[in-house]
């Protein structure tokens, strides 16, 4: 009967770099079981920047940790883990926890093997007792029944490891979770549901520094937004930014990122968009869309207002920094609003000038 094609491990996918990875973290495992520290990604993550010895000064911390304590306390290896494995990037943190996931998988499978090949390490070694009933020598047995006693320890060993690893698995896939939650709160705006200024400022920088071929940033602003909240209060004003956010959302095209910049001002980042009429076309029905809005007291259906907004429309040249690209956008909009608001002013030289 043929086998079902097997599905490729990680060491086939990324040969060079997983492979010293998990040669790494191979090195990682003995000082874990050594000082007697629990398998989490978090020690992982810390013994394996140990065996890597990028970090002179994380290593002189865990060396003295290791000495002073009996027990890995668990805030240190937050602090550490902190301190040289996140520092501050949840993005990073993220990659990184799925790289000790599949090490930690691949790791699972070594540590089965060597509880295997252990297992029949002993069974050779009894066999072997069995057959020695005359002693060639007084010492003989002893030897072996010691070495068979310490490969029963090791094996022992071994499997409560086994047991731990699995154990952790579980509590990898709630950290995943976790993580997962925290990465959408840090870049998401939670009133919205687009990506926040943080999070924008990041993109932006990224895409300019990849390729600034066909981006176009589009800024908006909503008109008179501060007489609608005095009007109607703030609640009813933060539900007309839910709706914005909604329309980015729905009106998006692919590869673009829309953004709350500020209270209610968003960014939308256009790729593959050569010349200011597409970016012009985007926004022109989105300014529709925003002004079709019929804003109602929610439970009689009874309309109170329509809102507009006015835009800015930049395209990037091979000379746009970020600053750059920004402000030629932003005065872009404030001509707008200049000219009557509820329209859309395109960046020129000129505006740039004027900045
Ligand atoms: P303009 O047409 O020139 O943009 O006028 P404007 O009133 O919209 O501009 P201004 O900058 O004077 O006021 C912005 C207002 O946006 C003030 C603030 O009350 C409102 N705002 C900012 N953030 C929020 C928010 O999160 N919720 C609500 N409801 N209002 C906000
Ligand atoms: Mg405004
Ligand atoms: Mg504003």
């Amino acid at each position: 009967m043929s086998q079902p094609p097997k599905a490729p491990s990680i060491l086939e996918l990324f040969p060079e770099e997983t492979r010293e990875a998990a040669a790494l973290l191979k090195q990682a495992v003995p000082h874990m079981m050594r000082h007697d520290i629990p398998p989490n990604p978090m020690h992982y993550a810390l013994w394996y920047a140990y065996s890597r010895g990028l970090e002179p000064d994380l290593n002189r911390r865990l060396d003295k940790i290791v000495k002073d304590f009996d027990s890995f306390p668990p805030e240190s290896a937050l602090k550490l883990f902190r301190d040289f494995i996140i520092r501050g990037e949840i993005e990073d943190a993220r990659a990184g926890q799925q790289q000790v996931m599949d090490l930690v998988d691949d790791i699972e499978v070594d540590v089965s093997h060597s509880v295997t090949g252990s297992q029949h390490y002993q069974n050779s070694l009894t066999l072997g007792l069995a057959a020695l009933q005359e002693p060639v020598t007084e010492d003989l047995p002893n030897v072996l029944s010691d070495l068979q006693q310490s490969t029963q320890e090791m094996q022992e060993q071994q499997e409560k490891f086994l047991y731990r690893l699995r154990a952790a698995q579980s509590e990898i896939q709630h950290l995943r979770s976790q993580l997962e939650r925290a990465h959408i709160a840090a870049t998401l705006d939670s009133l919205t549901n687009v990506f926040n200024r943080h999070a924008f400022t990041r993109l932006l920088e990224q895409a300019l520094s990849t390729d600034q071929h066909g981006l176009a940033l589009v800024m908006l602003d909503i008109d008179h937004f501060k007489q609608f909240n005095d009007q109607y209060g703030h609640p009813l004003g933060d539900r007309v930014l839910q709706h914005v956010g909604q329309l980015l959302r729905d009106l998006l095209p692919p590869r673009g990122v829309a953004a709350r910049y500020g209270g209610e001002e968003f960014c939308v980042i256009l790729r593959d968009c050569f010349d200011l009429h597409s970016a012009h076309a985007f926004a022109e029905q989105l300014r529709l869309k925003i002004q079709a809005l019929r804003i109602k007291v929610r439970s009689t259906d009874k309309i109170l207002d329509t809102v507009t907004a006015s835009f800015g429309l930049a395209l990037a040249n091979n000379s746009d920094t970020f600053e750059s690209l920004l402000t030629r956008a932003d005065d872009a909009l404030y001509q707008a609003k200049r000219n009557g608001r509820n329209q859309i002013h395109p960046a020129t030289p000129e505006t740039a000038l004027s900045a």
